[in-house]
Parts: structure tokens; sequence; C-alpha cells
């Protein structure tokens, strides 16, 4: 039989509209044979929502954290009482979402006493959100046919203790999926978990990070050899670019593991980098699907694409970056100095993602956040540093440009008219990266969008929707 894992974003979850849709795909993939594992993320906007609760009632408003948390309530009951009509199940739903904001509302208040917000307590809050929202999907299932069966996450996925940013731990999580969820599928159940959340190896609960679900879905593959990982969400798949800045942009295809992975880091907010290396290490292809768009074919991520006649798959676009510009010429014919610099990063956890030197002079961008001013203070203990908000990443990647000349003249041919901040080719031989002033960053894309797209191969990118434009989504 064929194991797929299929994760269903906030947007798949959102409402009873939503979730109806999502539990028409998997009873469409049980139909075709499939065995289904489904990870859910929490409603659309509910992590947030969460977070801010937790935000007023560390700085001691009580009254607006309880508030959030009745119409989060609200919401979930709601949901619950459109999907699950049969009055036994309903209600015993509906007791169930309560029970878990009685908890939640305890929590709050007692954060509202103490006023002190650490990542440990953060991620309890914020586990809520998938806690009750996979509940309310199995009841869904169950509801509609599905042989569905509630797995709490957290005794599955176990990682660290490092609360907000927790790594998963390999071997107990391959043993915890065979002794919880191979037995279910193996009797022809439907499993559903919540993403993102997790526990330490002493039951502690613990998260993966923002966006995580995705994360989840690949540990979840991984650990029990997944034929493929469906991540469902609202987009049509990988593109060659954001259509909104760029409505030319094309469906791709098929893409490597590779590019896929550089496109994450840059910015493209289809998948969670860290979603790749579980799939990667056991060579299971990834598929970005549309929940909004079921019968779209979406985006295959596998190890080994097919050749591509354009050198590029796509061109991403990351925002709200800072620039830091250190010079110093004392760096000149000395050894250590990088060192010393990206100590005072690893010092203020700060990740860098360009880095640009010169004899005398180091250039650096990392995502803009409160953080600069004392980075740049204890910077200027070794050399003279300025530092500038407002700029744009502009990556394009591609596997064909390995070993093709002329590749670079092109692209800044394609925005001779732009003025570029700084260029980065070399630490990866599928991308090139270069960093301009934002506002002129939508500009660039349409520029080199229409340089590098013109005549796209069939093979690779959704030329035919280029042809007969799909109805939008
Ligand atoms: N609900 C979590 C978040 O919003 C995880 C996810 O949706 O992937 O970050
Ligand atoms: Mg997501």
């Amino acid at each position: 039989m064929s194991l797929v894992v299929m994760k269903f974003g906030g947007t798949s979850v959102e409402d009873p509209a939503a979730i109806s849709r999502t539990a028409s795909i998997v009873a469409g993939r049980v139909a075709m044979g499939k065995q289904p594992v489904v990870v859910v993320s929490a409603l659309a906007k509910v992590t947030d929502q969460l977070l801010r609760a937790a935000s007023c009632a560390a700085h001691g408003d009580r009254t607006g954290a309880l508030a959030i948390s009745s119409r989060l309530r609200s919401r979930h009951r709601d949901t619950a009482a459109a999907l699950v009509k049969d009055p036994h199940n309903s209600a015993a739903l509906i007791n169930l979402i309560d029970q878990k904001f009685d908890s939640l509302d305890e929590i709050l208040r007692g954060l509202a006493a103490i006023l002190e917000l650490t990542p440990r307590i953060s991620d309890l809050i914020v586990s809520y959100g998938e806690r009750i929202s996979s509940r309310i999907v199995t009841a869904a299932f169950c509801e509609r046919g599905i042989n569905a069966a509630h797995v709490d996450a957290r005794e599955v996925i176990i990682t660290d203790s490092q609360f907000q940013k927790a790594v998963p731990l390999d071997g107990p999580i391959e043993k915890r999926a065979a002794a919880t969820l191979r037995p279910l599928v193996d009797e022809g159940k439907v499993p559903v978990m919540g993403g993102f959340i997790a526990s330490n190896e002493e039951g502690i609960t613990t998260t993966l990070g923002r966006g995580g679900s995705d994360f989840t879905g690949a540990l979840v593959g991984g650990a029990l050899s997944a034929e493929a990982i469906e991540i469902w969400t609202d987009v049509d798949g990988i593109m060659t670019t954001d259509p909104r800045i760029c409505p030319d942009a094309l469906r791709v295809k098929v893409i490597s593991f590779e590019e896929a992975a550089e496109l994450a880091y840059f910015g493209a907010k289809v998948l969670h980098p860290a979603t790749i290396l579980p799939a990667v290490k056991k060579n299971i292809p990834v598929l970005v699907l549309n929940s909004k768009n079921p019968t779209n074919e979406g985006t295959r991520i596998i190890s080994l694409a097919p050749h591509c006649s354009s050198p590029f798959k796509s061109i991403a676009v990351k925002k709200k970056l800072s620039i830091i510009d250190v010079v110093a010429s004392r760096m000149l014919m000395t050894h250590g100095y990088l060192k010393e610099i990206f100590t005072i990063f690893d010092k203020h956890k700060c990740p860098v993602d360009m880095v640009s030197t010169s004899e005398v002079s180091v250039s650096l961008t990392v995502d803009s956040n409160d953080k600069l001013p004392s980075i740049a203070a204890d910077l200027s203990h070794l050399a003279d540093v300025k530092y500038e908000g407002k700029k744009a990443l502009v990556c394009l990647v591609g596997e064909d440009i390995r070993g093709q000349n002329g590749i670079a003249a092109q692209v800044f041919s394609a925005i001779r008219h732009i003025n570029v901040r700084m260029i980065s080719q070399g630490a990866s031989e599928i991308n090139m990266s270069f960093m301009i002033d934002e506002d002129d960053a939508d500009e660039a894309l349409r520029s080199l969008h229409a340089a590098f797209f013109q005549n796209p191969d069939p093979t690779v990118f959704d030329v035919e929707a280029r042809k007969s434009p799909a109805v939008a989504s």
C-alpha cells in the first residue's frame, strides 16, 4: 500500500467550508487506495492571536487576553457546530473545546499575575491552536465517512528543549511513529495530528518554530518512509516569481530539492526550508498543492530535476532587510577579524543572510530587527559601522546556470536601470543574489521575469496556463 503524508496549512482549515474541502481531498486519496496520514495547522491566524493573548497577559492586560481567548473559543465552537451535525458527537466535541479553552484561560490568568512570558509558556499557549484544530478536523472527517483517528502530535514529534524553535530528535520520532501511527494506518485508519507542536523527552510541550507544520509533515513522512509528502496550501505551487508582483508568473511543475531549499531560504513563502531535509534524506518527493484548486498538479520537488532550457527556475525576493557595512583598515593583512565580527552576531543570535568582503570592509545583510542598534554598538568597538534598512534581496535560482557563460551579464543588463548595492554569487552554484533598495524590488522582478521567462521550457513550466489563463483561485 502507499502511505502519503498530507499536510494542510491554516487556510486549508480556516473555516467549515475549507475543512469540508480538505475532507473531500483526503477522502479522494483514500478512494485512490492511498493511506493518508494527515497533519494540520491551527485555523488561519489563530497562532498570531494566541501570541497576542500571551503578550497581553504578560503585560498585565488580563481582560484583553481573556477577550482574545473568548473570541477564539466562539470561533472554534462555531466551526465545530457547523461541521459536526450528529448531536452526540457535536456535544462531545464542543465540550472538549470548552475544556481546552478553560485550561488556556487558567494559564492566561496565571501569566497576568506573574507577568513573565517564558519561551516555554509561550509554546504551551500557542500549542492550543493545533491541539484544537486537529480535534475539529478529526471529528469532521469521521462525520464525512473517513475512518479518522486523532493522535496527539506531542506523543510522536520529540524534540530537544529549545522552546519556540525546538530541534527534532530523529531516533525517538521514528520509534514513536512506528508505535503510534503505523498500527493505525495498518488498521485502515487515517491518523490526524497537529503540525508545529511537539514535546521534549520529559513530555513538556515545545514547538518547531513559526510555519513549522510543514516540518512536522516532512518528519512524519521521513519516519514512516512515505511514498510522498503533500503540502496543501492556497497557491498552485512554486511559481516563477510572485504573481502579485508579476502577473505573468508561471507555475513551476518540477524543481529539485536543492533549488526549492534555496528559494525557501530566500523568502518564497510556499514552504518551510527545513521541510526539505527529512524528505531529502529519504529521497521522498514533496508535492506543493492547492486545496482551493485540488485538480491542479502543483509543484513536484524531487532529488534530481529534469534538465531545463531556461537557466533559472524561479526568482524570489526578500524584503525588510538591512545592510551593515563594517569598514576598518585594521583588517588589512590580519587574521581572525571576520571571526570577531561573527562572534558579535552570534552573541545577539542574529542570523546573517549574505556577506561580501573586500580588503578593508565587510558588508552583511540581516533581517531588519530591533537588535541592530546594539549589534552596531558592539561592532563599533572593532571598526566604523553604518547600517541602512529598507533593502531587498533578489535571488535567482536554477541548476542550469552551472557552467553557462554570460548569465550574470544577462541578469545585470536586464536591471541596468536599477542601482545594485551588493552582489553574491559563488557560495551556491545554483543561485545568484543581489541587494537593492526595497522600492526598486518589484520593478527588478518584472524586468528579470520578462528577460528570462519569454520562452519557458514546457517540461518544467506550466506554459498551458499562459495560453489559456486559468480561473483565478
Ligand atoms: N500554526 C503555526 C504558525 O502559524 C504553524 C504552521 O501553521 O505551520 O506558525
Ligand atoms: Mg504555513
